[in-house]
C-alpha cells in the first residue's frame, strides 16, 4: 500500500480459546505491512504480558480520560474490564502504509463496522464446544471457574457470527492461517485493479470460501454443538 492510501482495517472476534491469539501471531509472521493494533485496557497485566506490546495498560481514571477526549475509535466493558482502540493508532498505520488487524470483541466490531463501513470482519470459530473446552484447559491458563464462564460467553458471541463479512473455523492450524493470509491478500488485491496472478485467484478461491454466506451450512453443526439455535429460528 502507498502512504497516501487508507489503510485497510480488518477486525478479528472470537470467543476465547478458539485460537485468535495463535492465529494473528502467525499471520502477522506472514504478511507484510500489516500492523497489530496495540488496545488500551484497564484489566491487570497477566503473567509473560508486556506493557506497550500486547496492550497499553491504564487505570479506569485515564481511560475515562480518553473517552471524554474522544481518543477512542471504540471501546467496551469485556468481562467487567474496559478495552479501546486509539483513532491515533489507525492514523499512525496511514502514515506508515500500512494496513491494520484489530483484535476486539463482538461490541467493537459493531461500533467498528459503523465508523469504518469499509472495514472486513472475520470471526473464528472452534469445530466445536467440546474442542473449545479442551483448548481452553490444554492452554492451562484459567481455574475451572473461568474456563465455565468463557464457555457460557462463548455461548453468547457465538450468536453475532453472521454479523460478520468472514468466518474462519480454526480447525487444522496451518490451513486457517493459510484461509485468514488469504482473506488479508485478497482484500488488497481488490483494491488494485490490474491483472490476476494464478496465485491470486487461488487466494480470492480460498478467500470466498470463508465469506459468510459460503459458510453458513459448516456452521450449523458448531452451532447446534453449543446449543445456539439456527439465525432463522432466532428471528
Ligand atoms: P484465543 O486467543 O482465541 O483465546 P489461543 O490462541 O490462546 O486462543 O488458543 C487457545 C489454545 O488452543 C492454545 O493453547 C493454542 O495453542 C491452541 N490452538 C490454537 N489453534 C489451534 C488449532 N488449530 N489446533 C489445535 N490447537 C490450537
Ligand atoms: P483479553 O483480556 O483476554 O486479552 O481479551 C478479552 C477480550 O477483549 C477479547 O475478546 C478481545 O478481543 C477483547 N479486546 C481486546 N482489545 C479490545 C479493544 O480495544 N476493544 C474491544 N472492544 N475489545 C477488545
Amino acid at each position: 500500500m502507498s502512504p497516501s492510501q487508507k489503510p485497510l482495517v480488518f477486525i478479528i472476534s472470537a470467543p476465547s480459546g478458539s485460537g485468535k491469539s495463535t492465529l494473528t501471531n502467525e499471520l502477522l509472521k506472514l504478511v507484510p505491512n500489516l500492523e497489530f493494533s496495540i488496545s488500551y485496557t484497564t484489566r491487570p497485566l497477566r503473567g509473560s504480558e508486556q506493557n506497550g506490546k500486547h496492550y497499553h495498560f491504564i487505570s479506569i481514571e485515564e481511560f475515562n480520560r480518553m473517552i471524554a477526549a474522544g481518543e477512542f475509535l471504540e471501546y467496551a466493558n469485556v468481562h467487567g474490564n474496559c478495552y479501546g482502540t486509539a483513532r491515533e493508532f489507525l492514523r499512525q498505520a496511514g502514515r506508515k502504509g500500512n494496513d491494520l488487524l484489530l483484535d476486539i470483541d463482538v461490541q467493537g466490531a459493531a461500533q467498528i463496522k459503523r465508523n469504518l463501513t469499509d472495514s472486513i470482519s472475520i470471526f473464528v470459530l472452534p469445530p466445536d464446544r467440546k474442542i473449545l473446552e479442551w483448548r481452553l484447559r490444554n492452554r492451562s491458563e484459567d481455574s475451572e471457574d473461568v474456563i465455565q464462564r468463557r464457555l457460557l460467553t462463548a455461548t453468547r458471541e457465538i450468536e453475532e457470527y453472521d454479523k460478520y463479512d468472514y468466518i474462519l473455523i480454526n480447525d487444522k492450524l496451518e490451513e486457517s492461517v493459510e484461509r485468514l493470509r488469504a482473506i488479508v491478500l485478497s482484500e488488497r488485491q481488490r483494491r488494485l485493479d490490474g491483472p490476476r496472478s494464478e496465485e491470486d485467484k487461488r487466494y480470492f478461491e480460498l478467500a470466498e470460501s470463508c465469506r459468510l454466506a459460503n459458510a453458513r451450512e459448516k456452521v450449523q453443526p458448531i452451532l447446534a454443538s453449543f446449543s445456539v439455535p439456527a439465525p432463522s429460528a432466532r428471528s
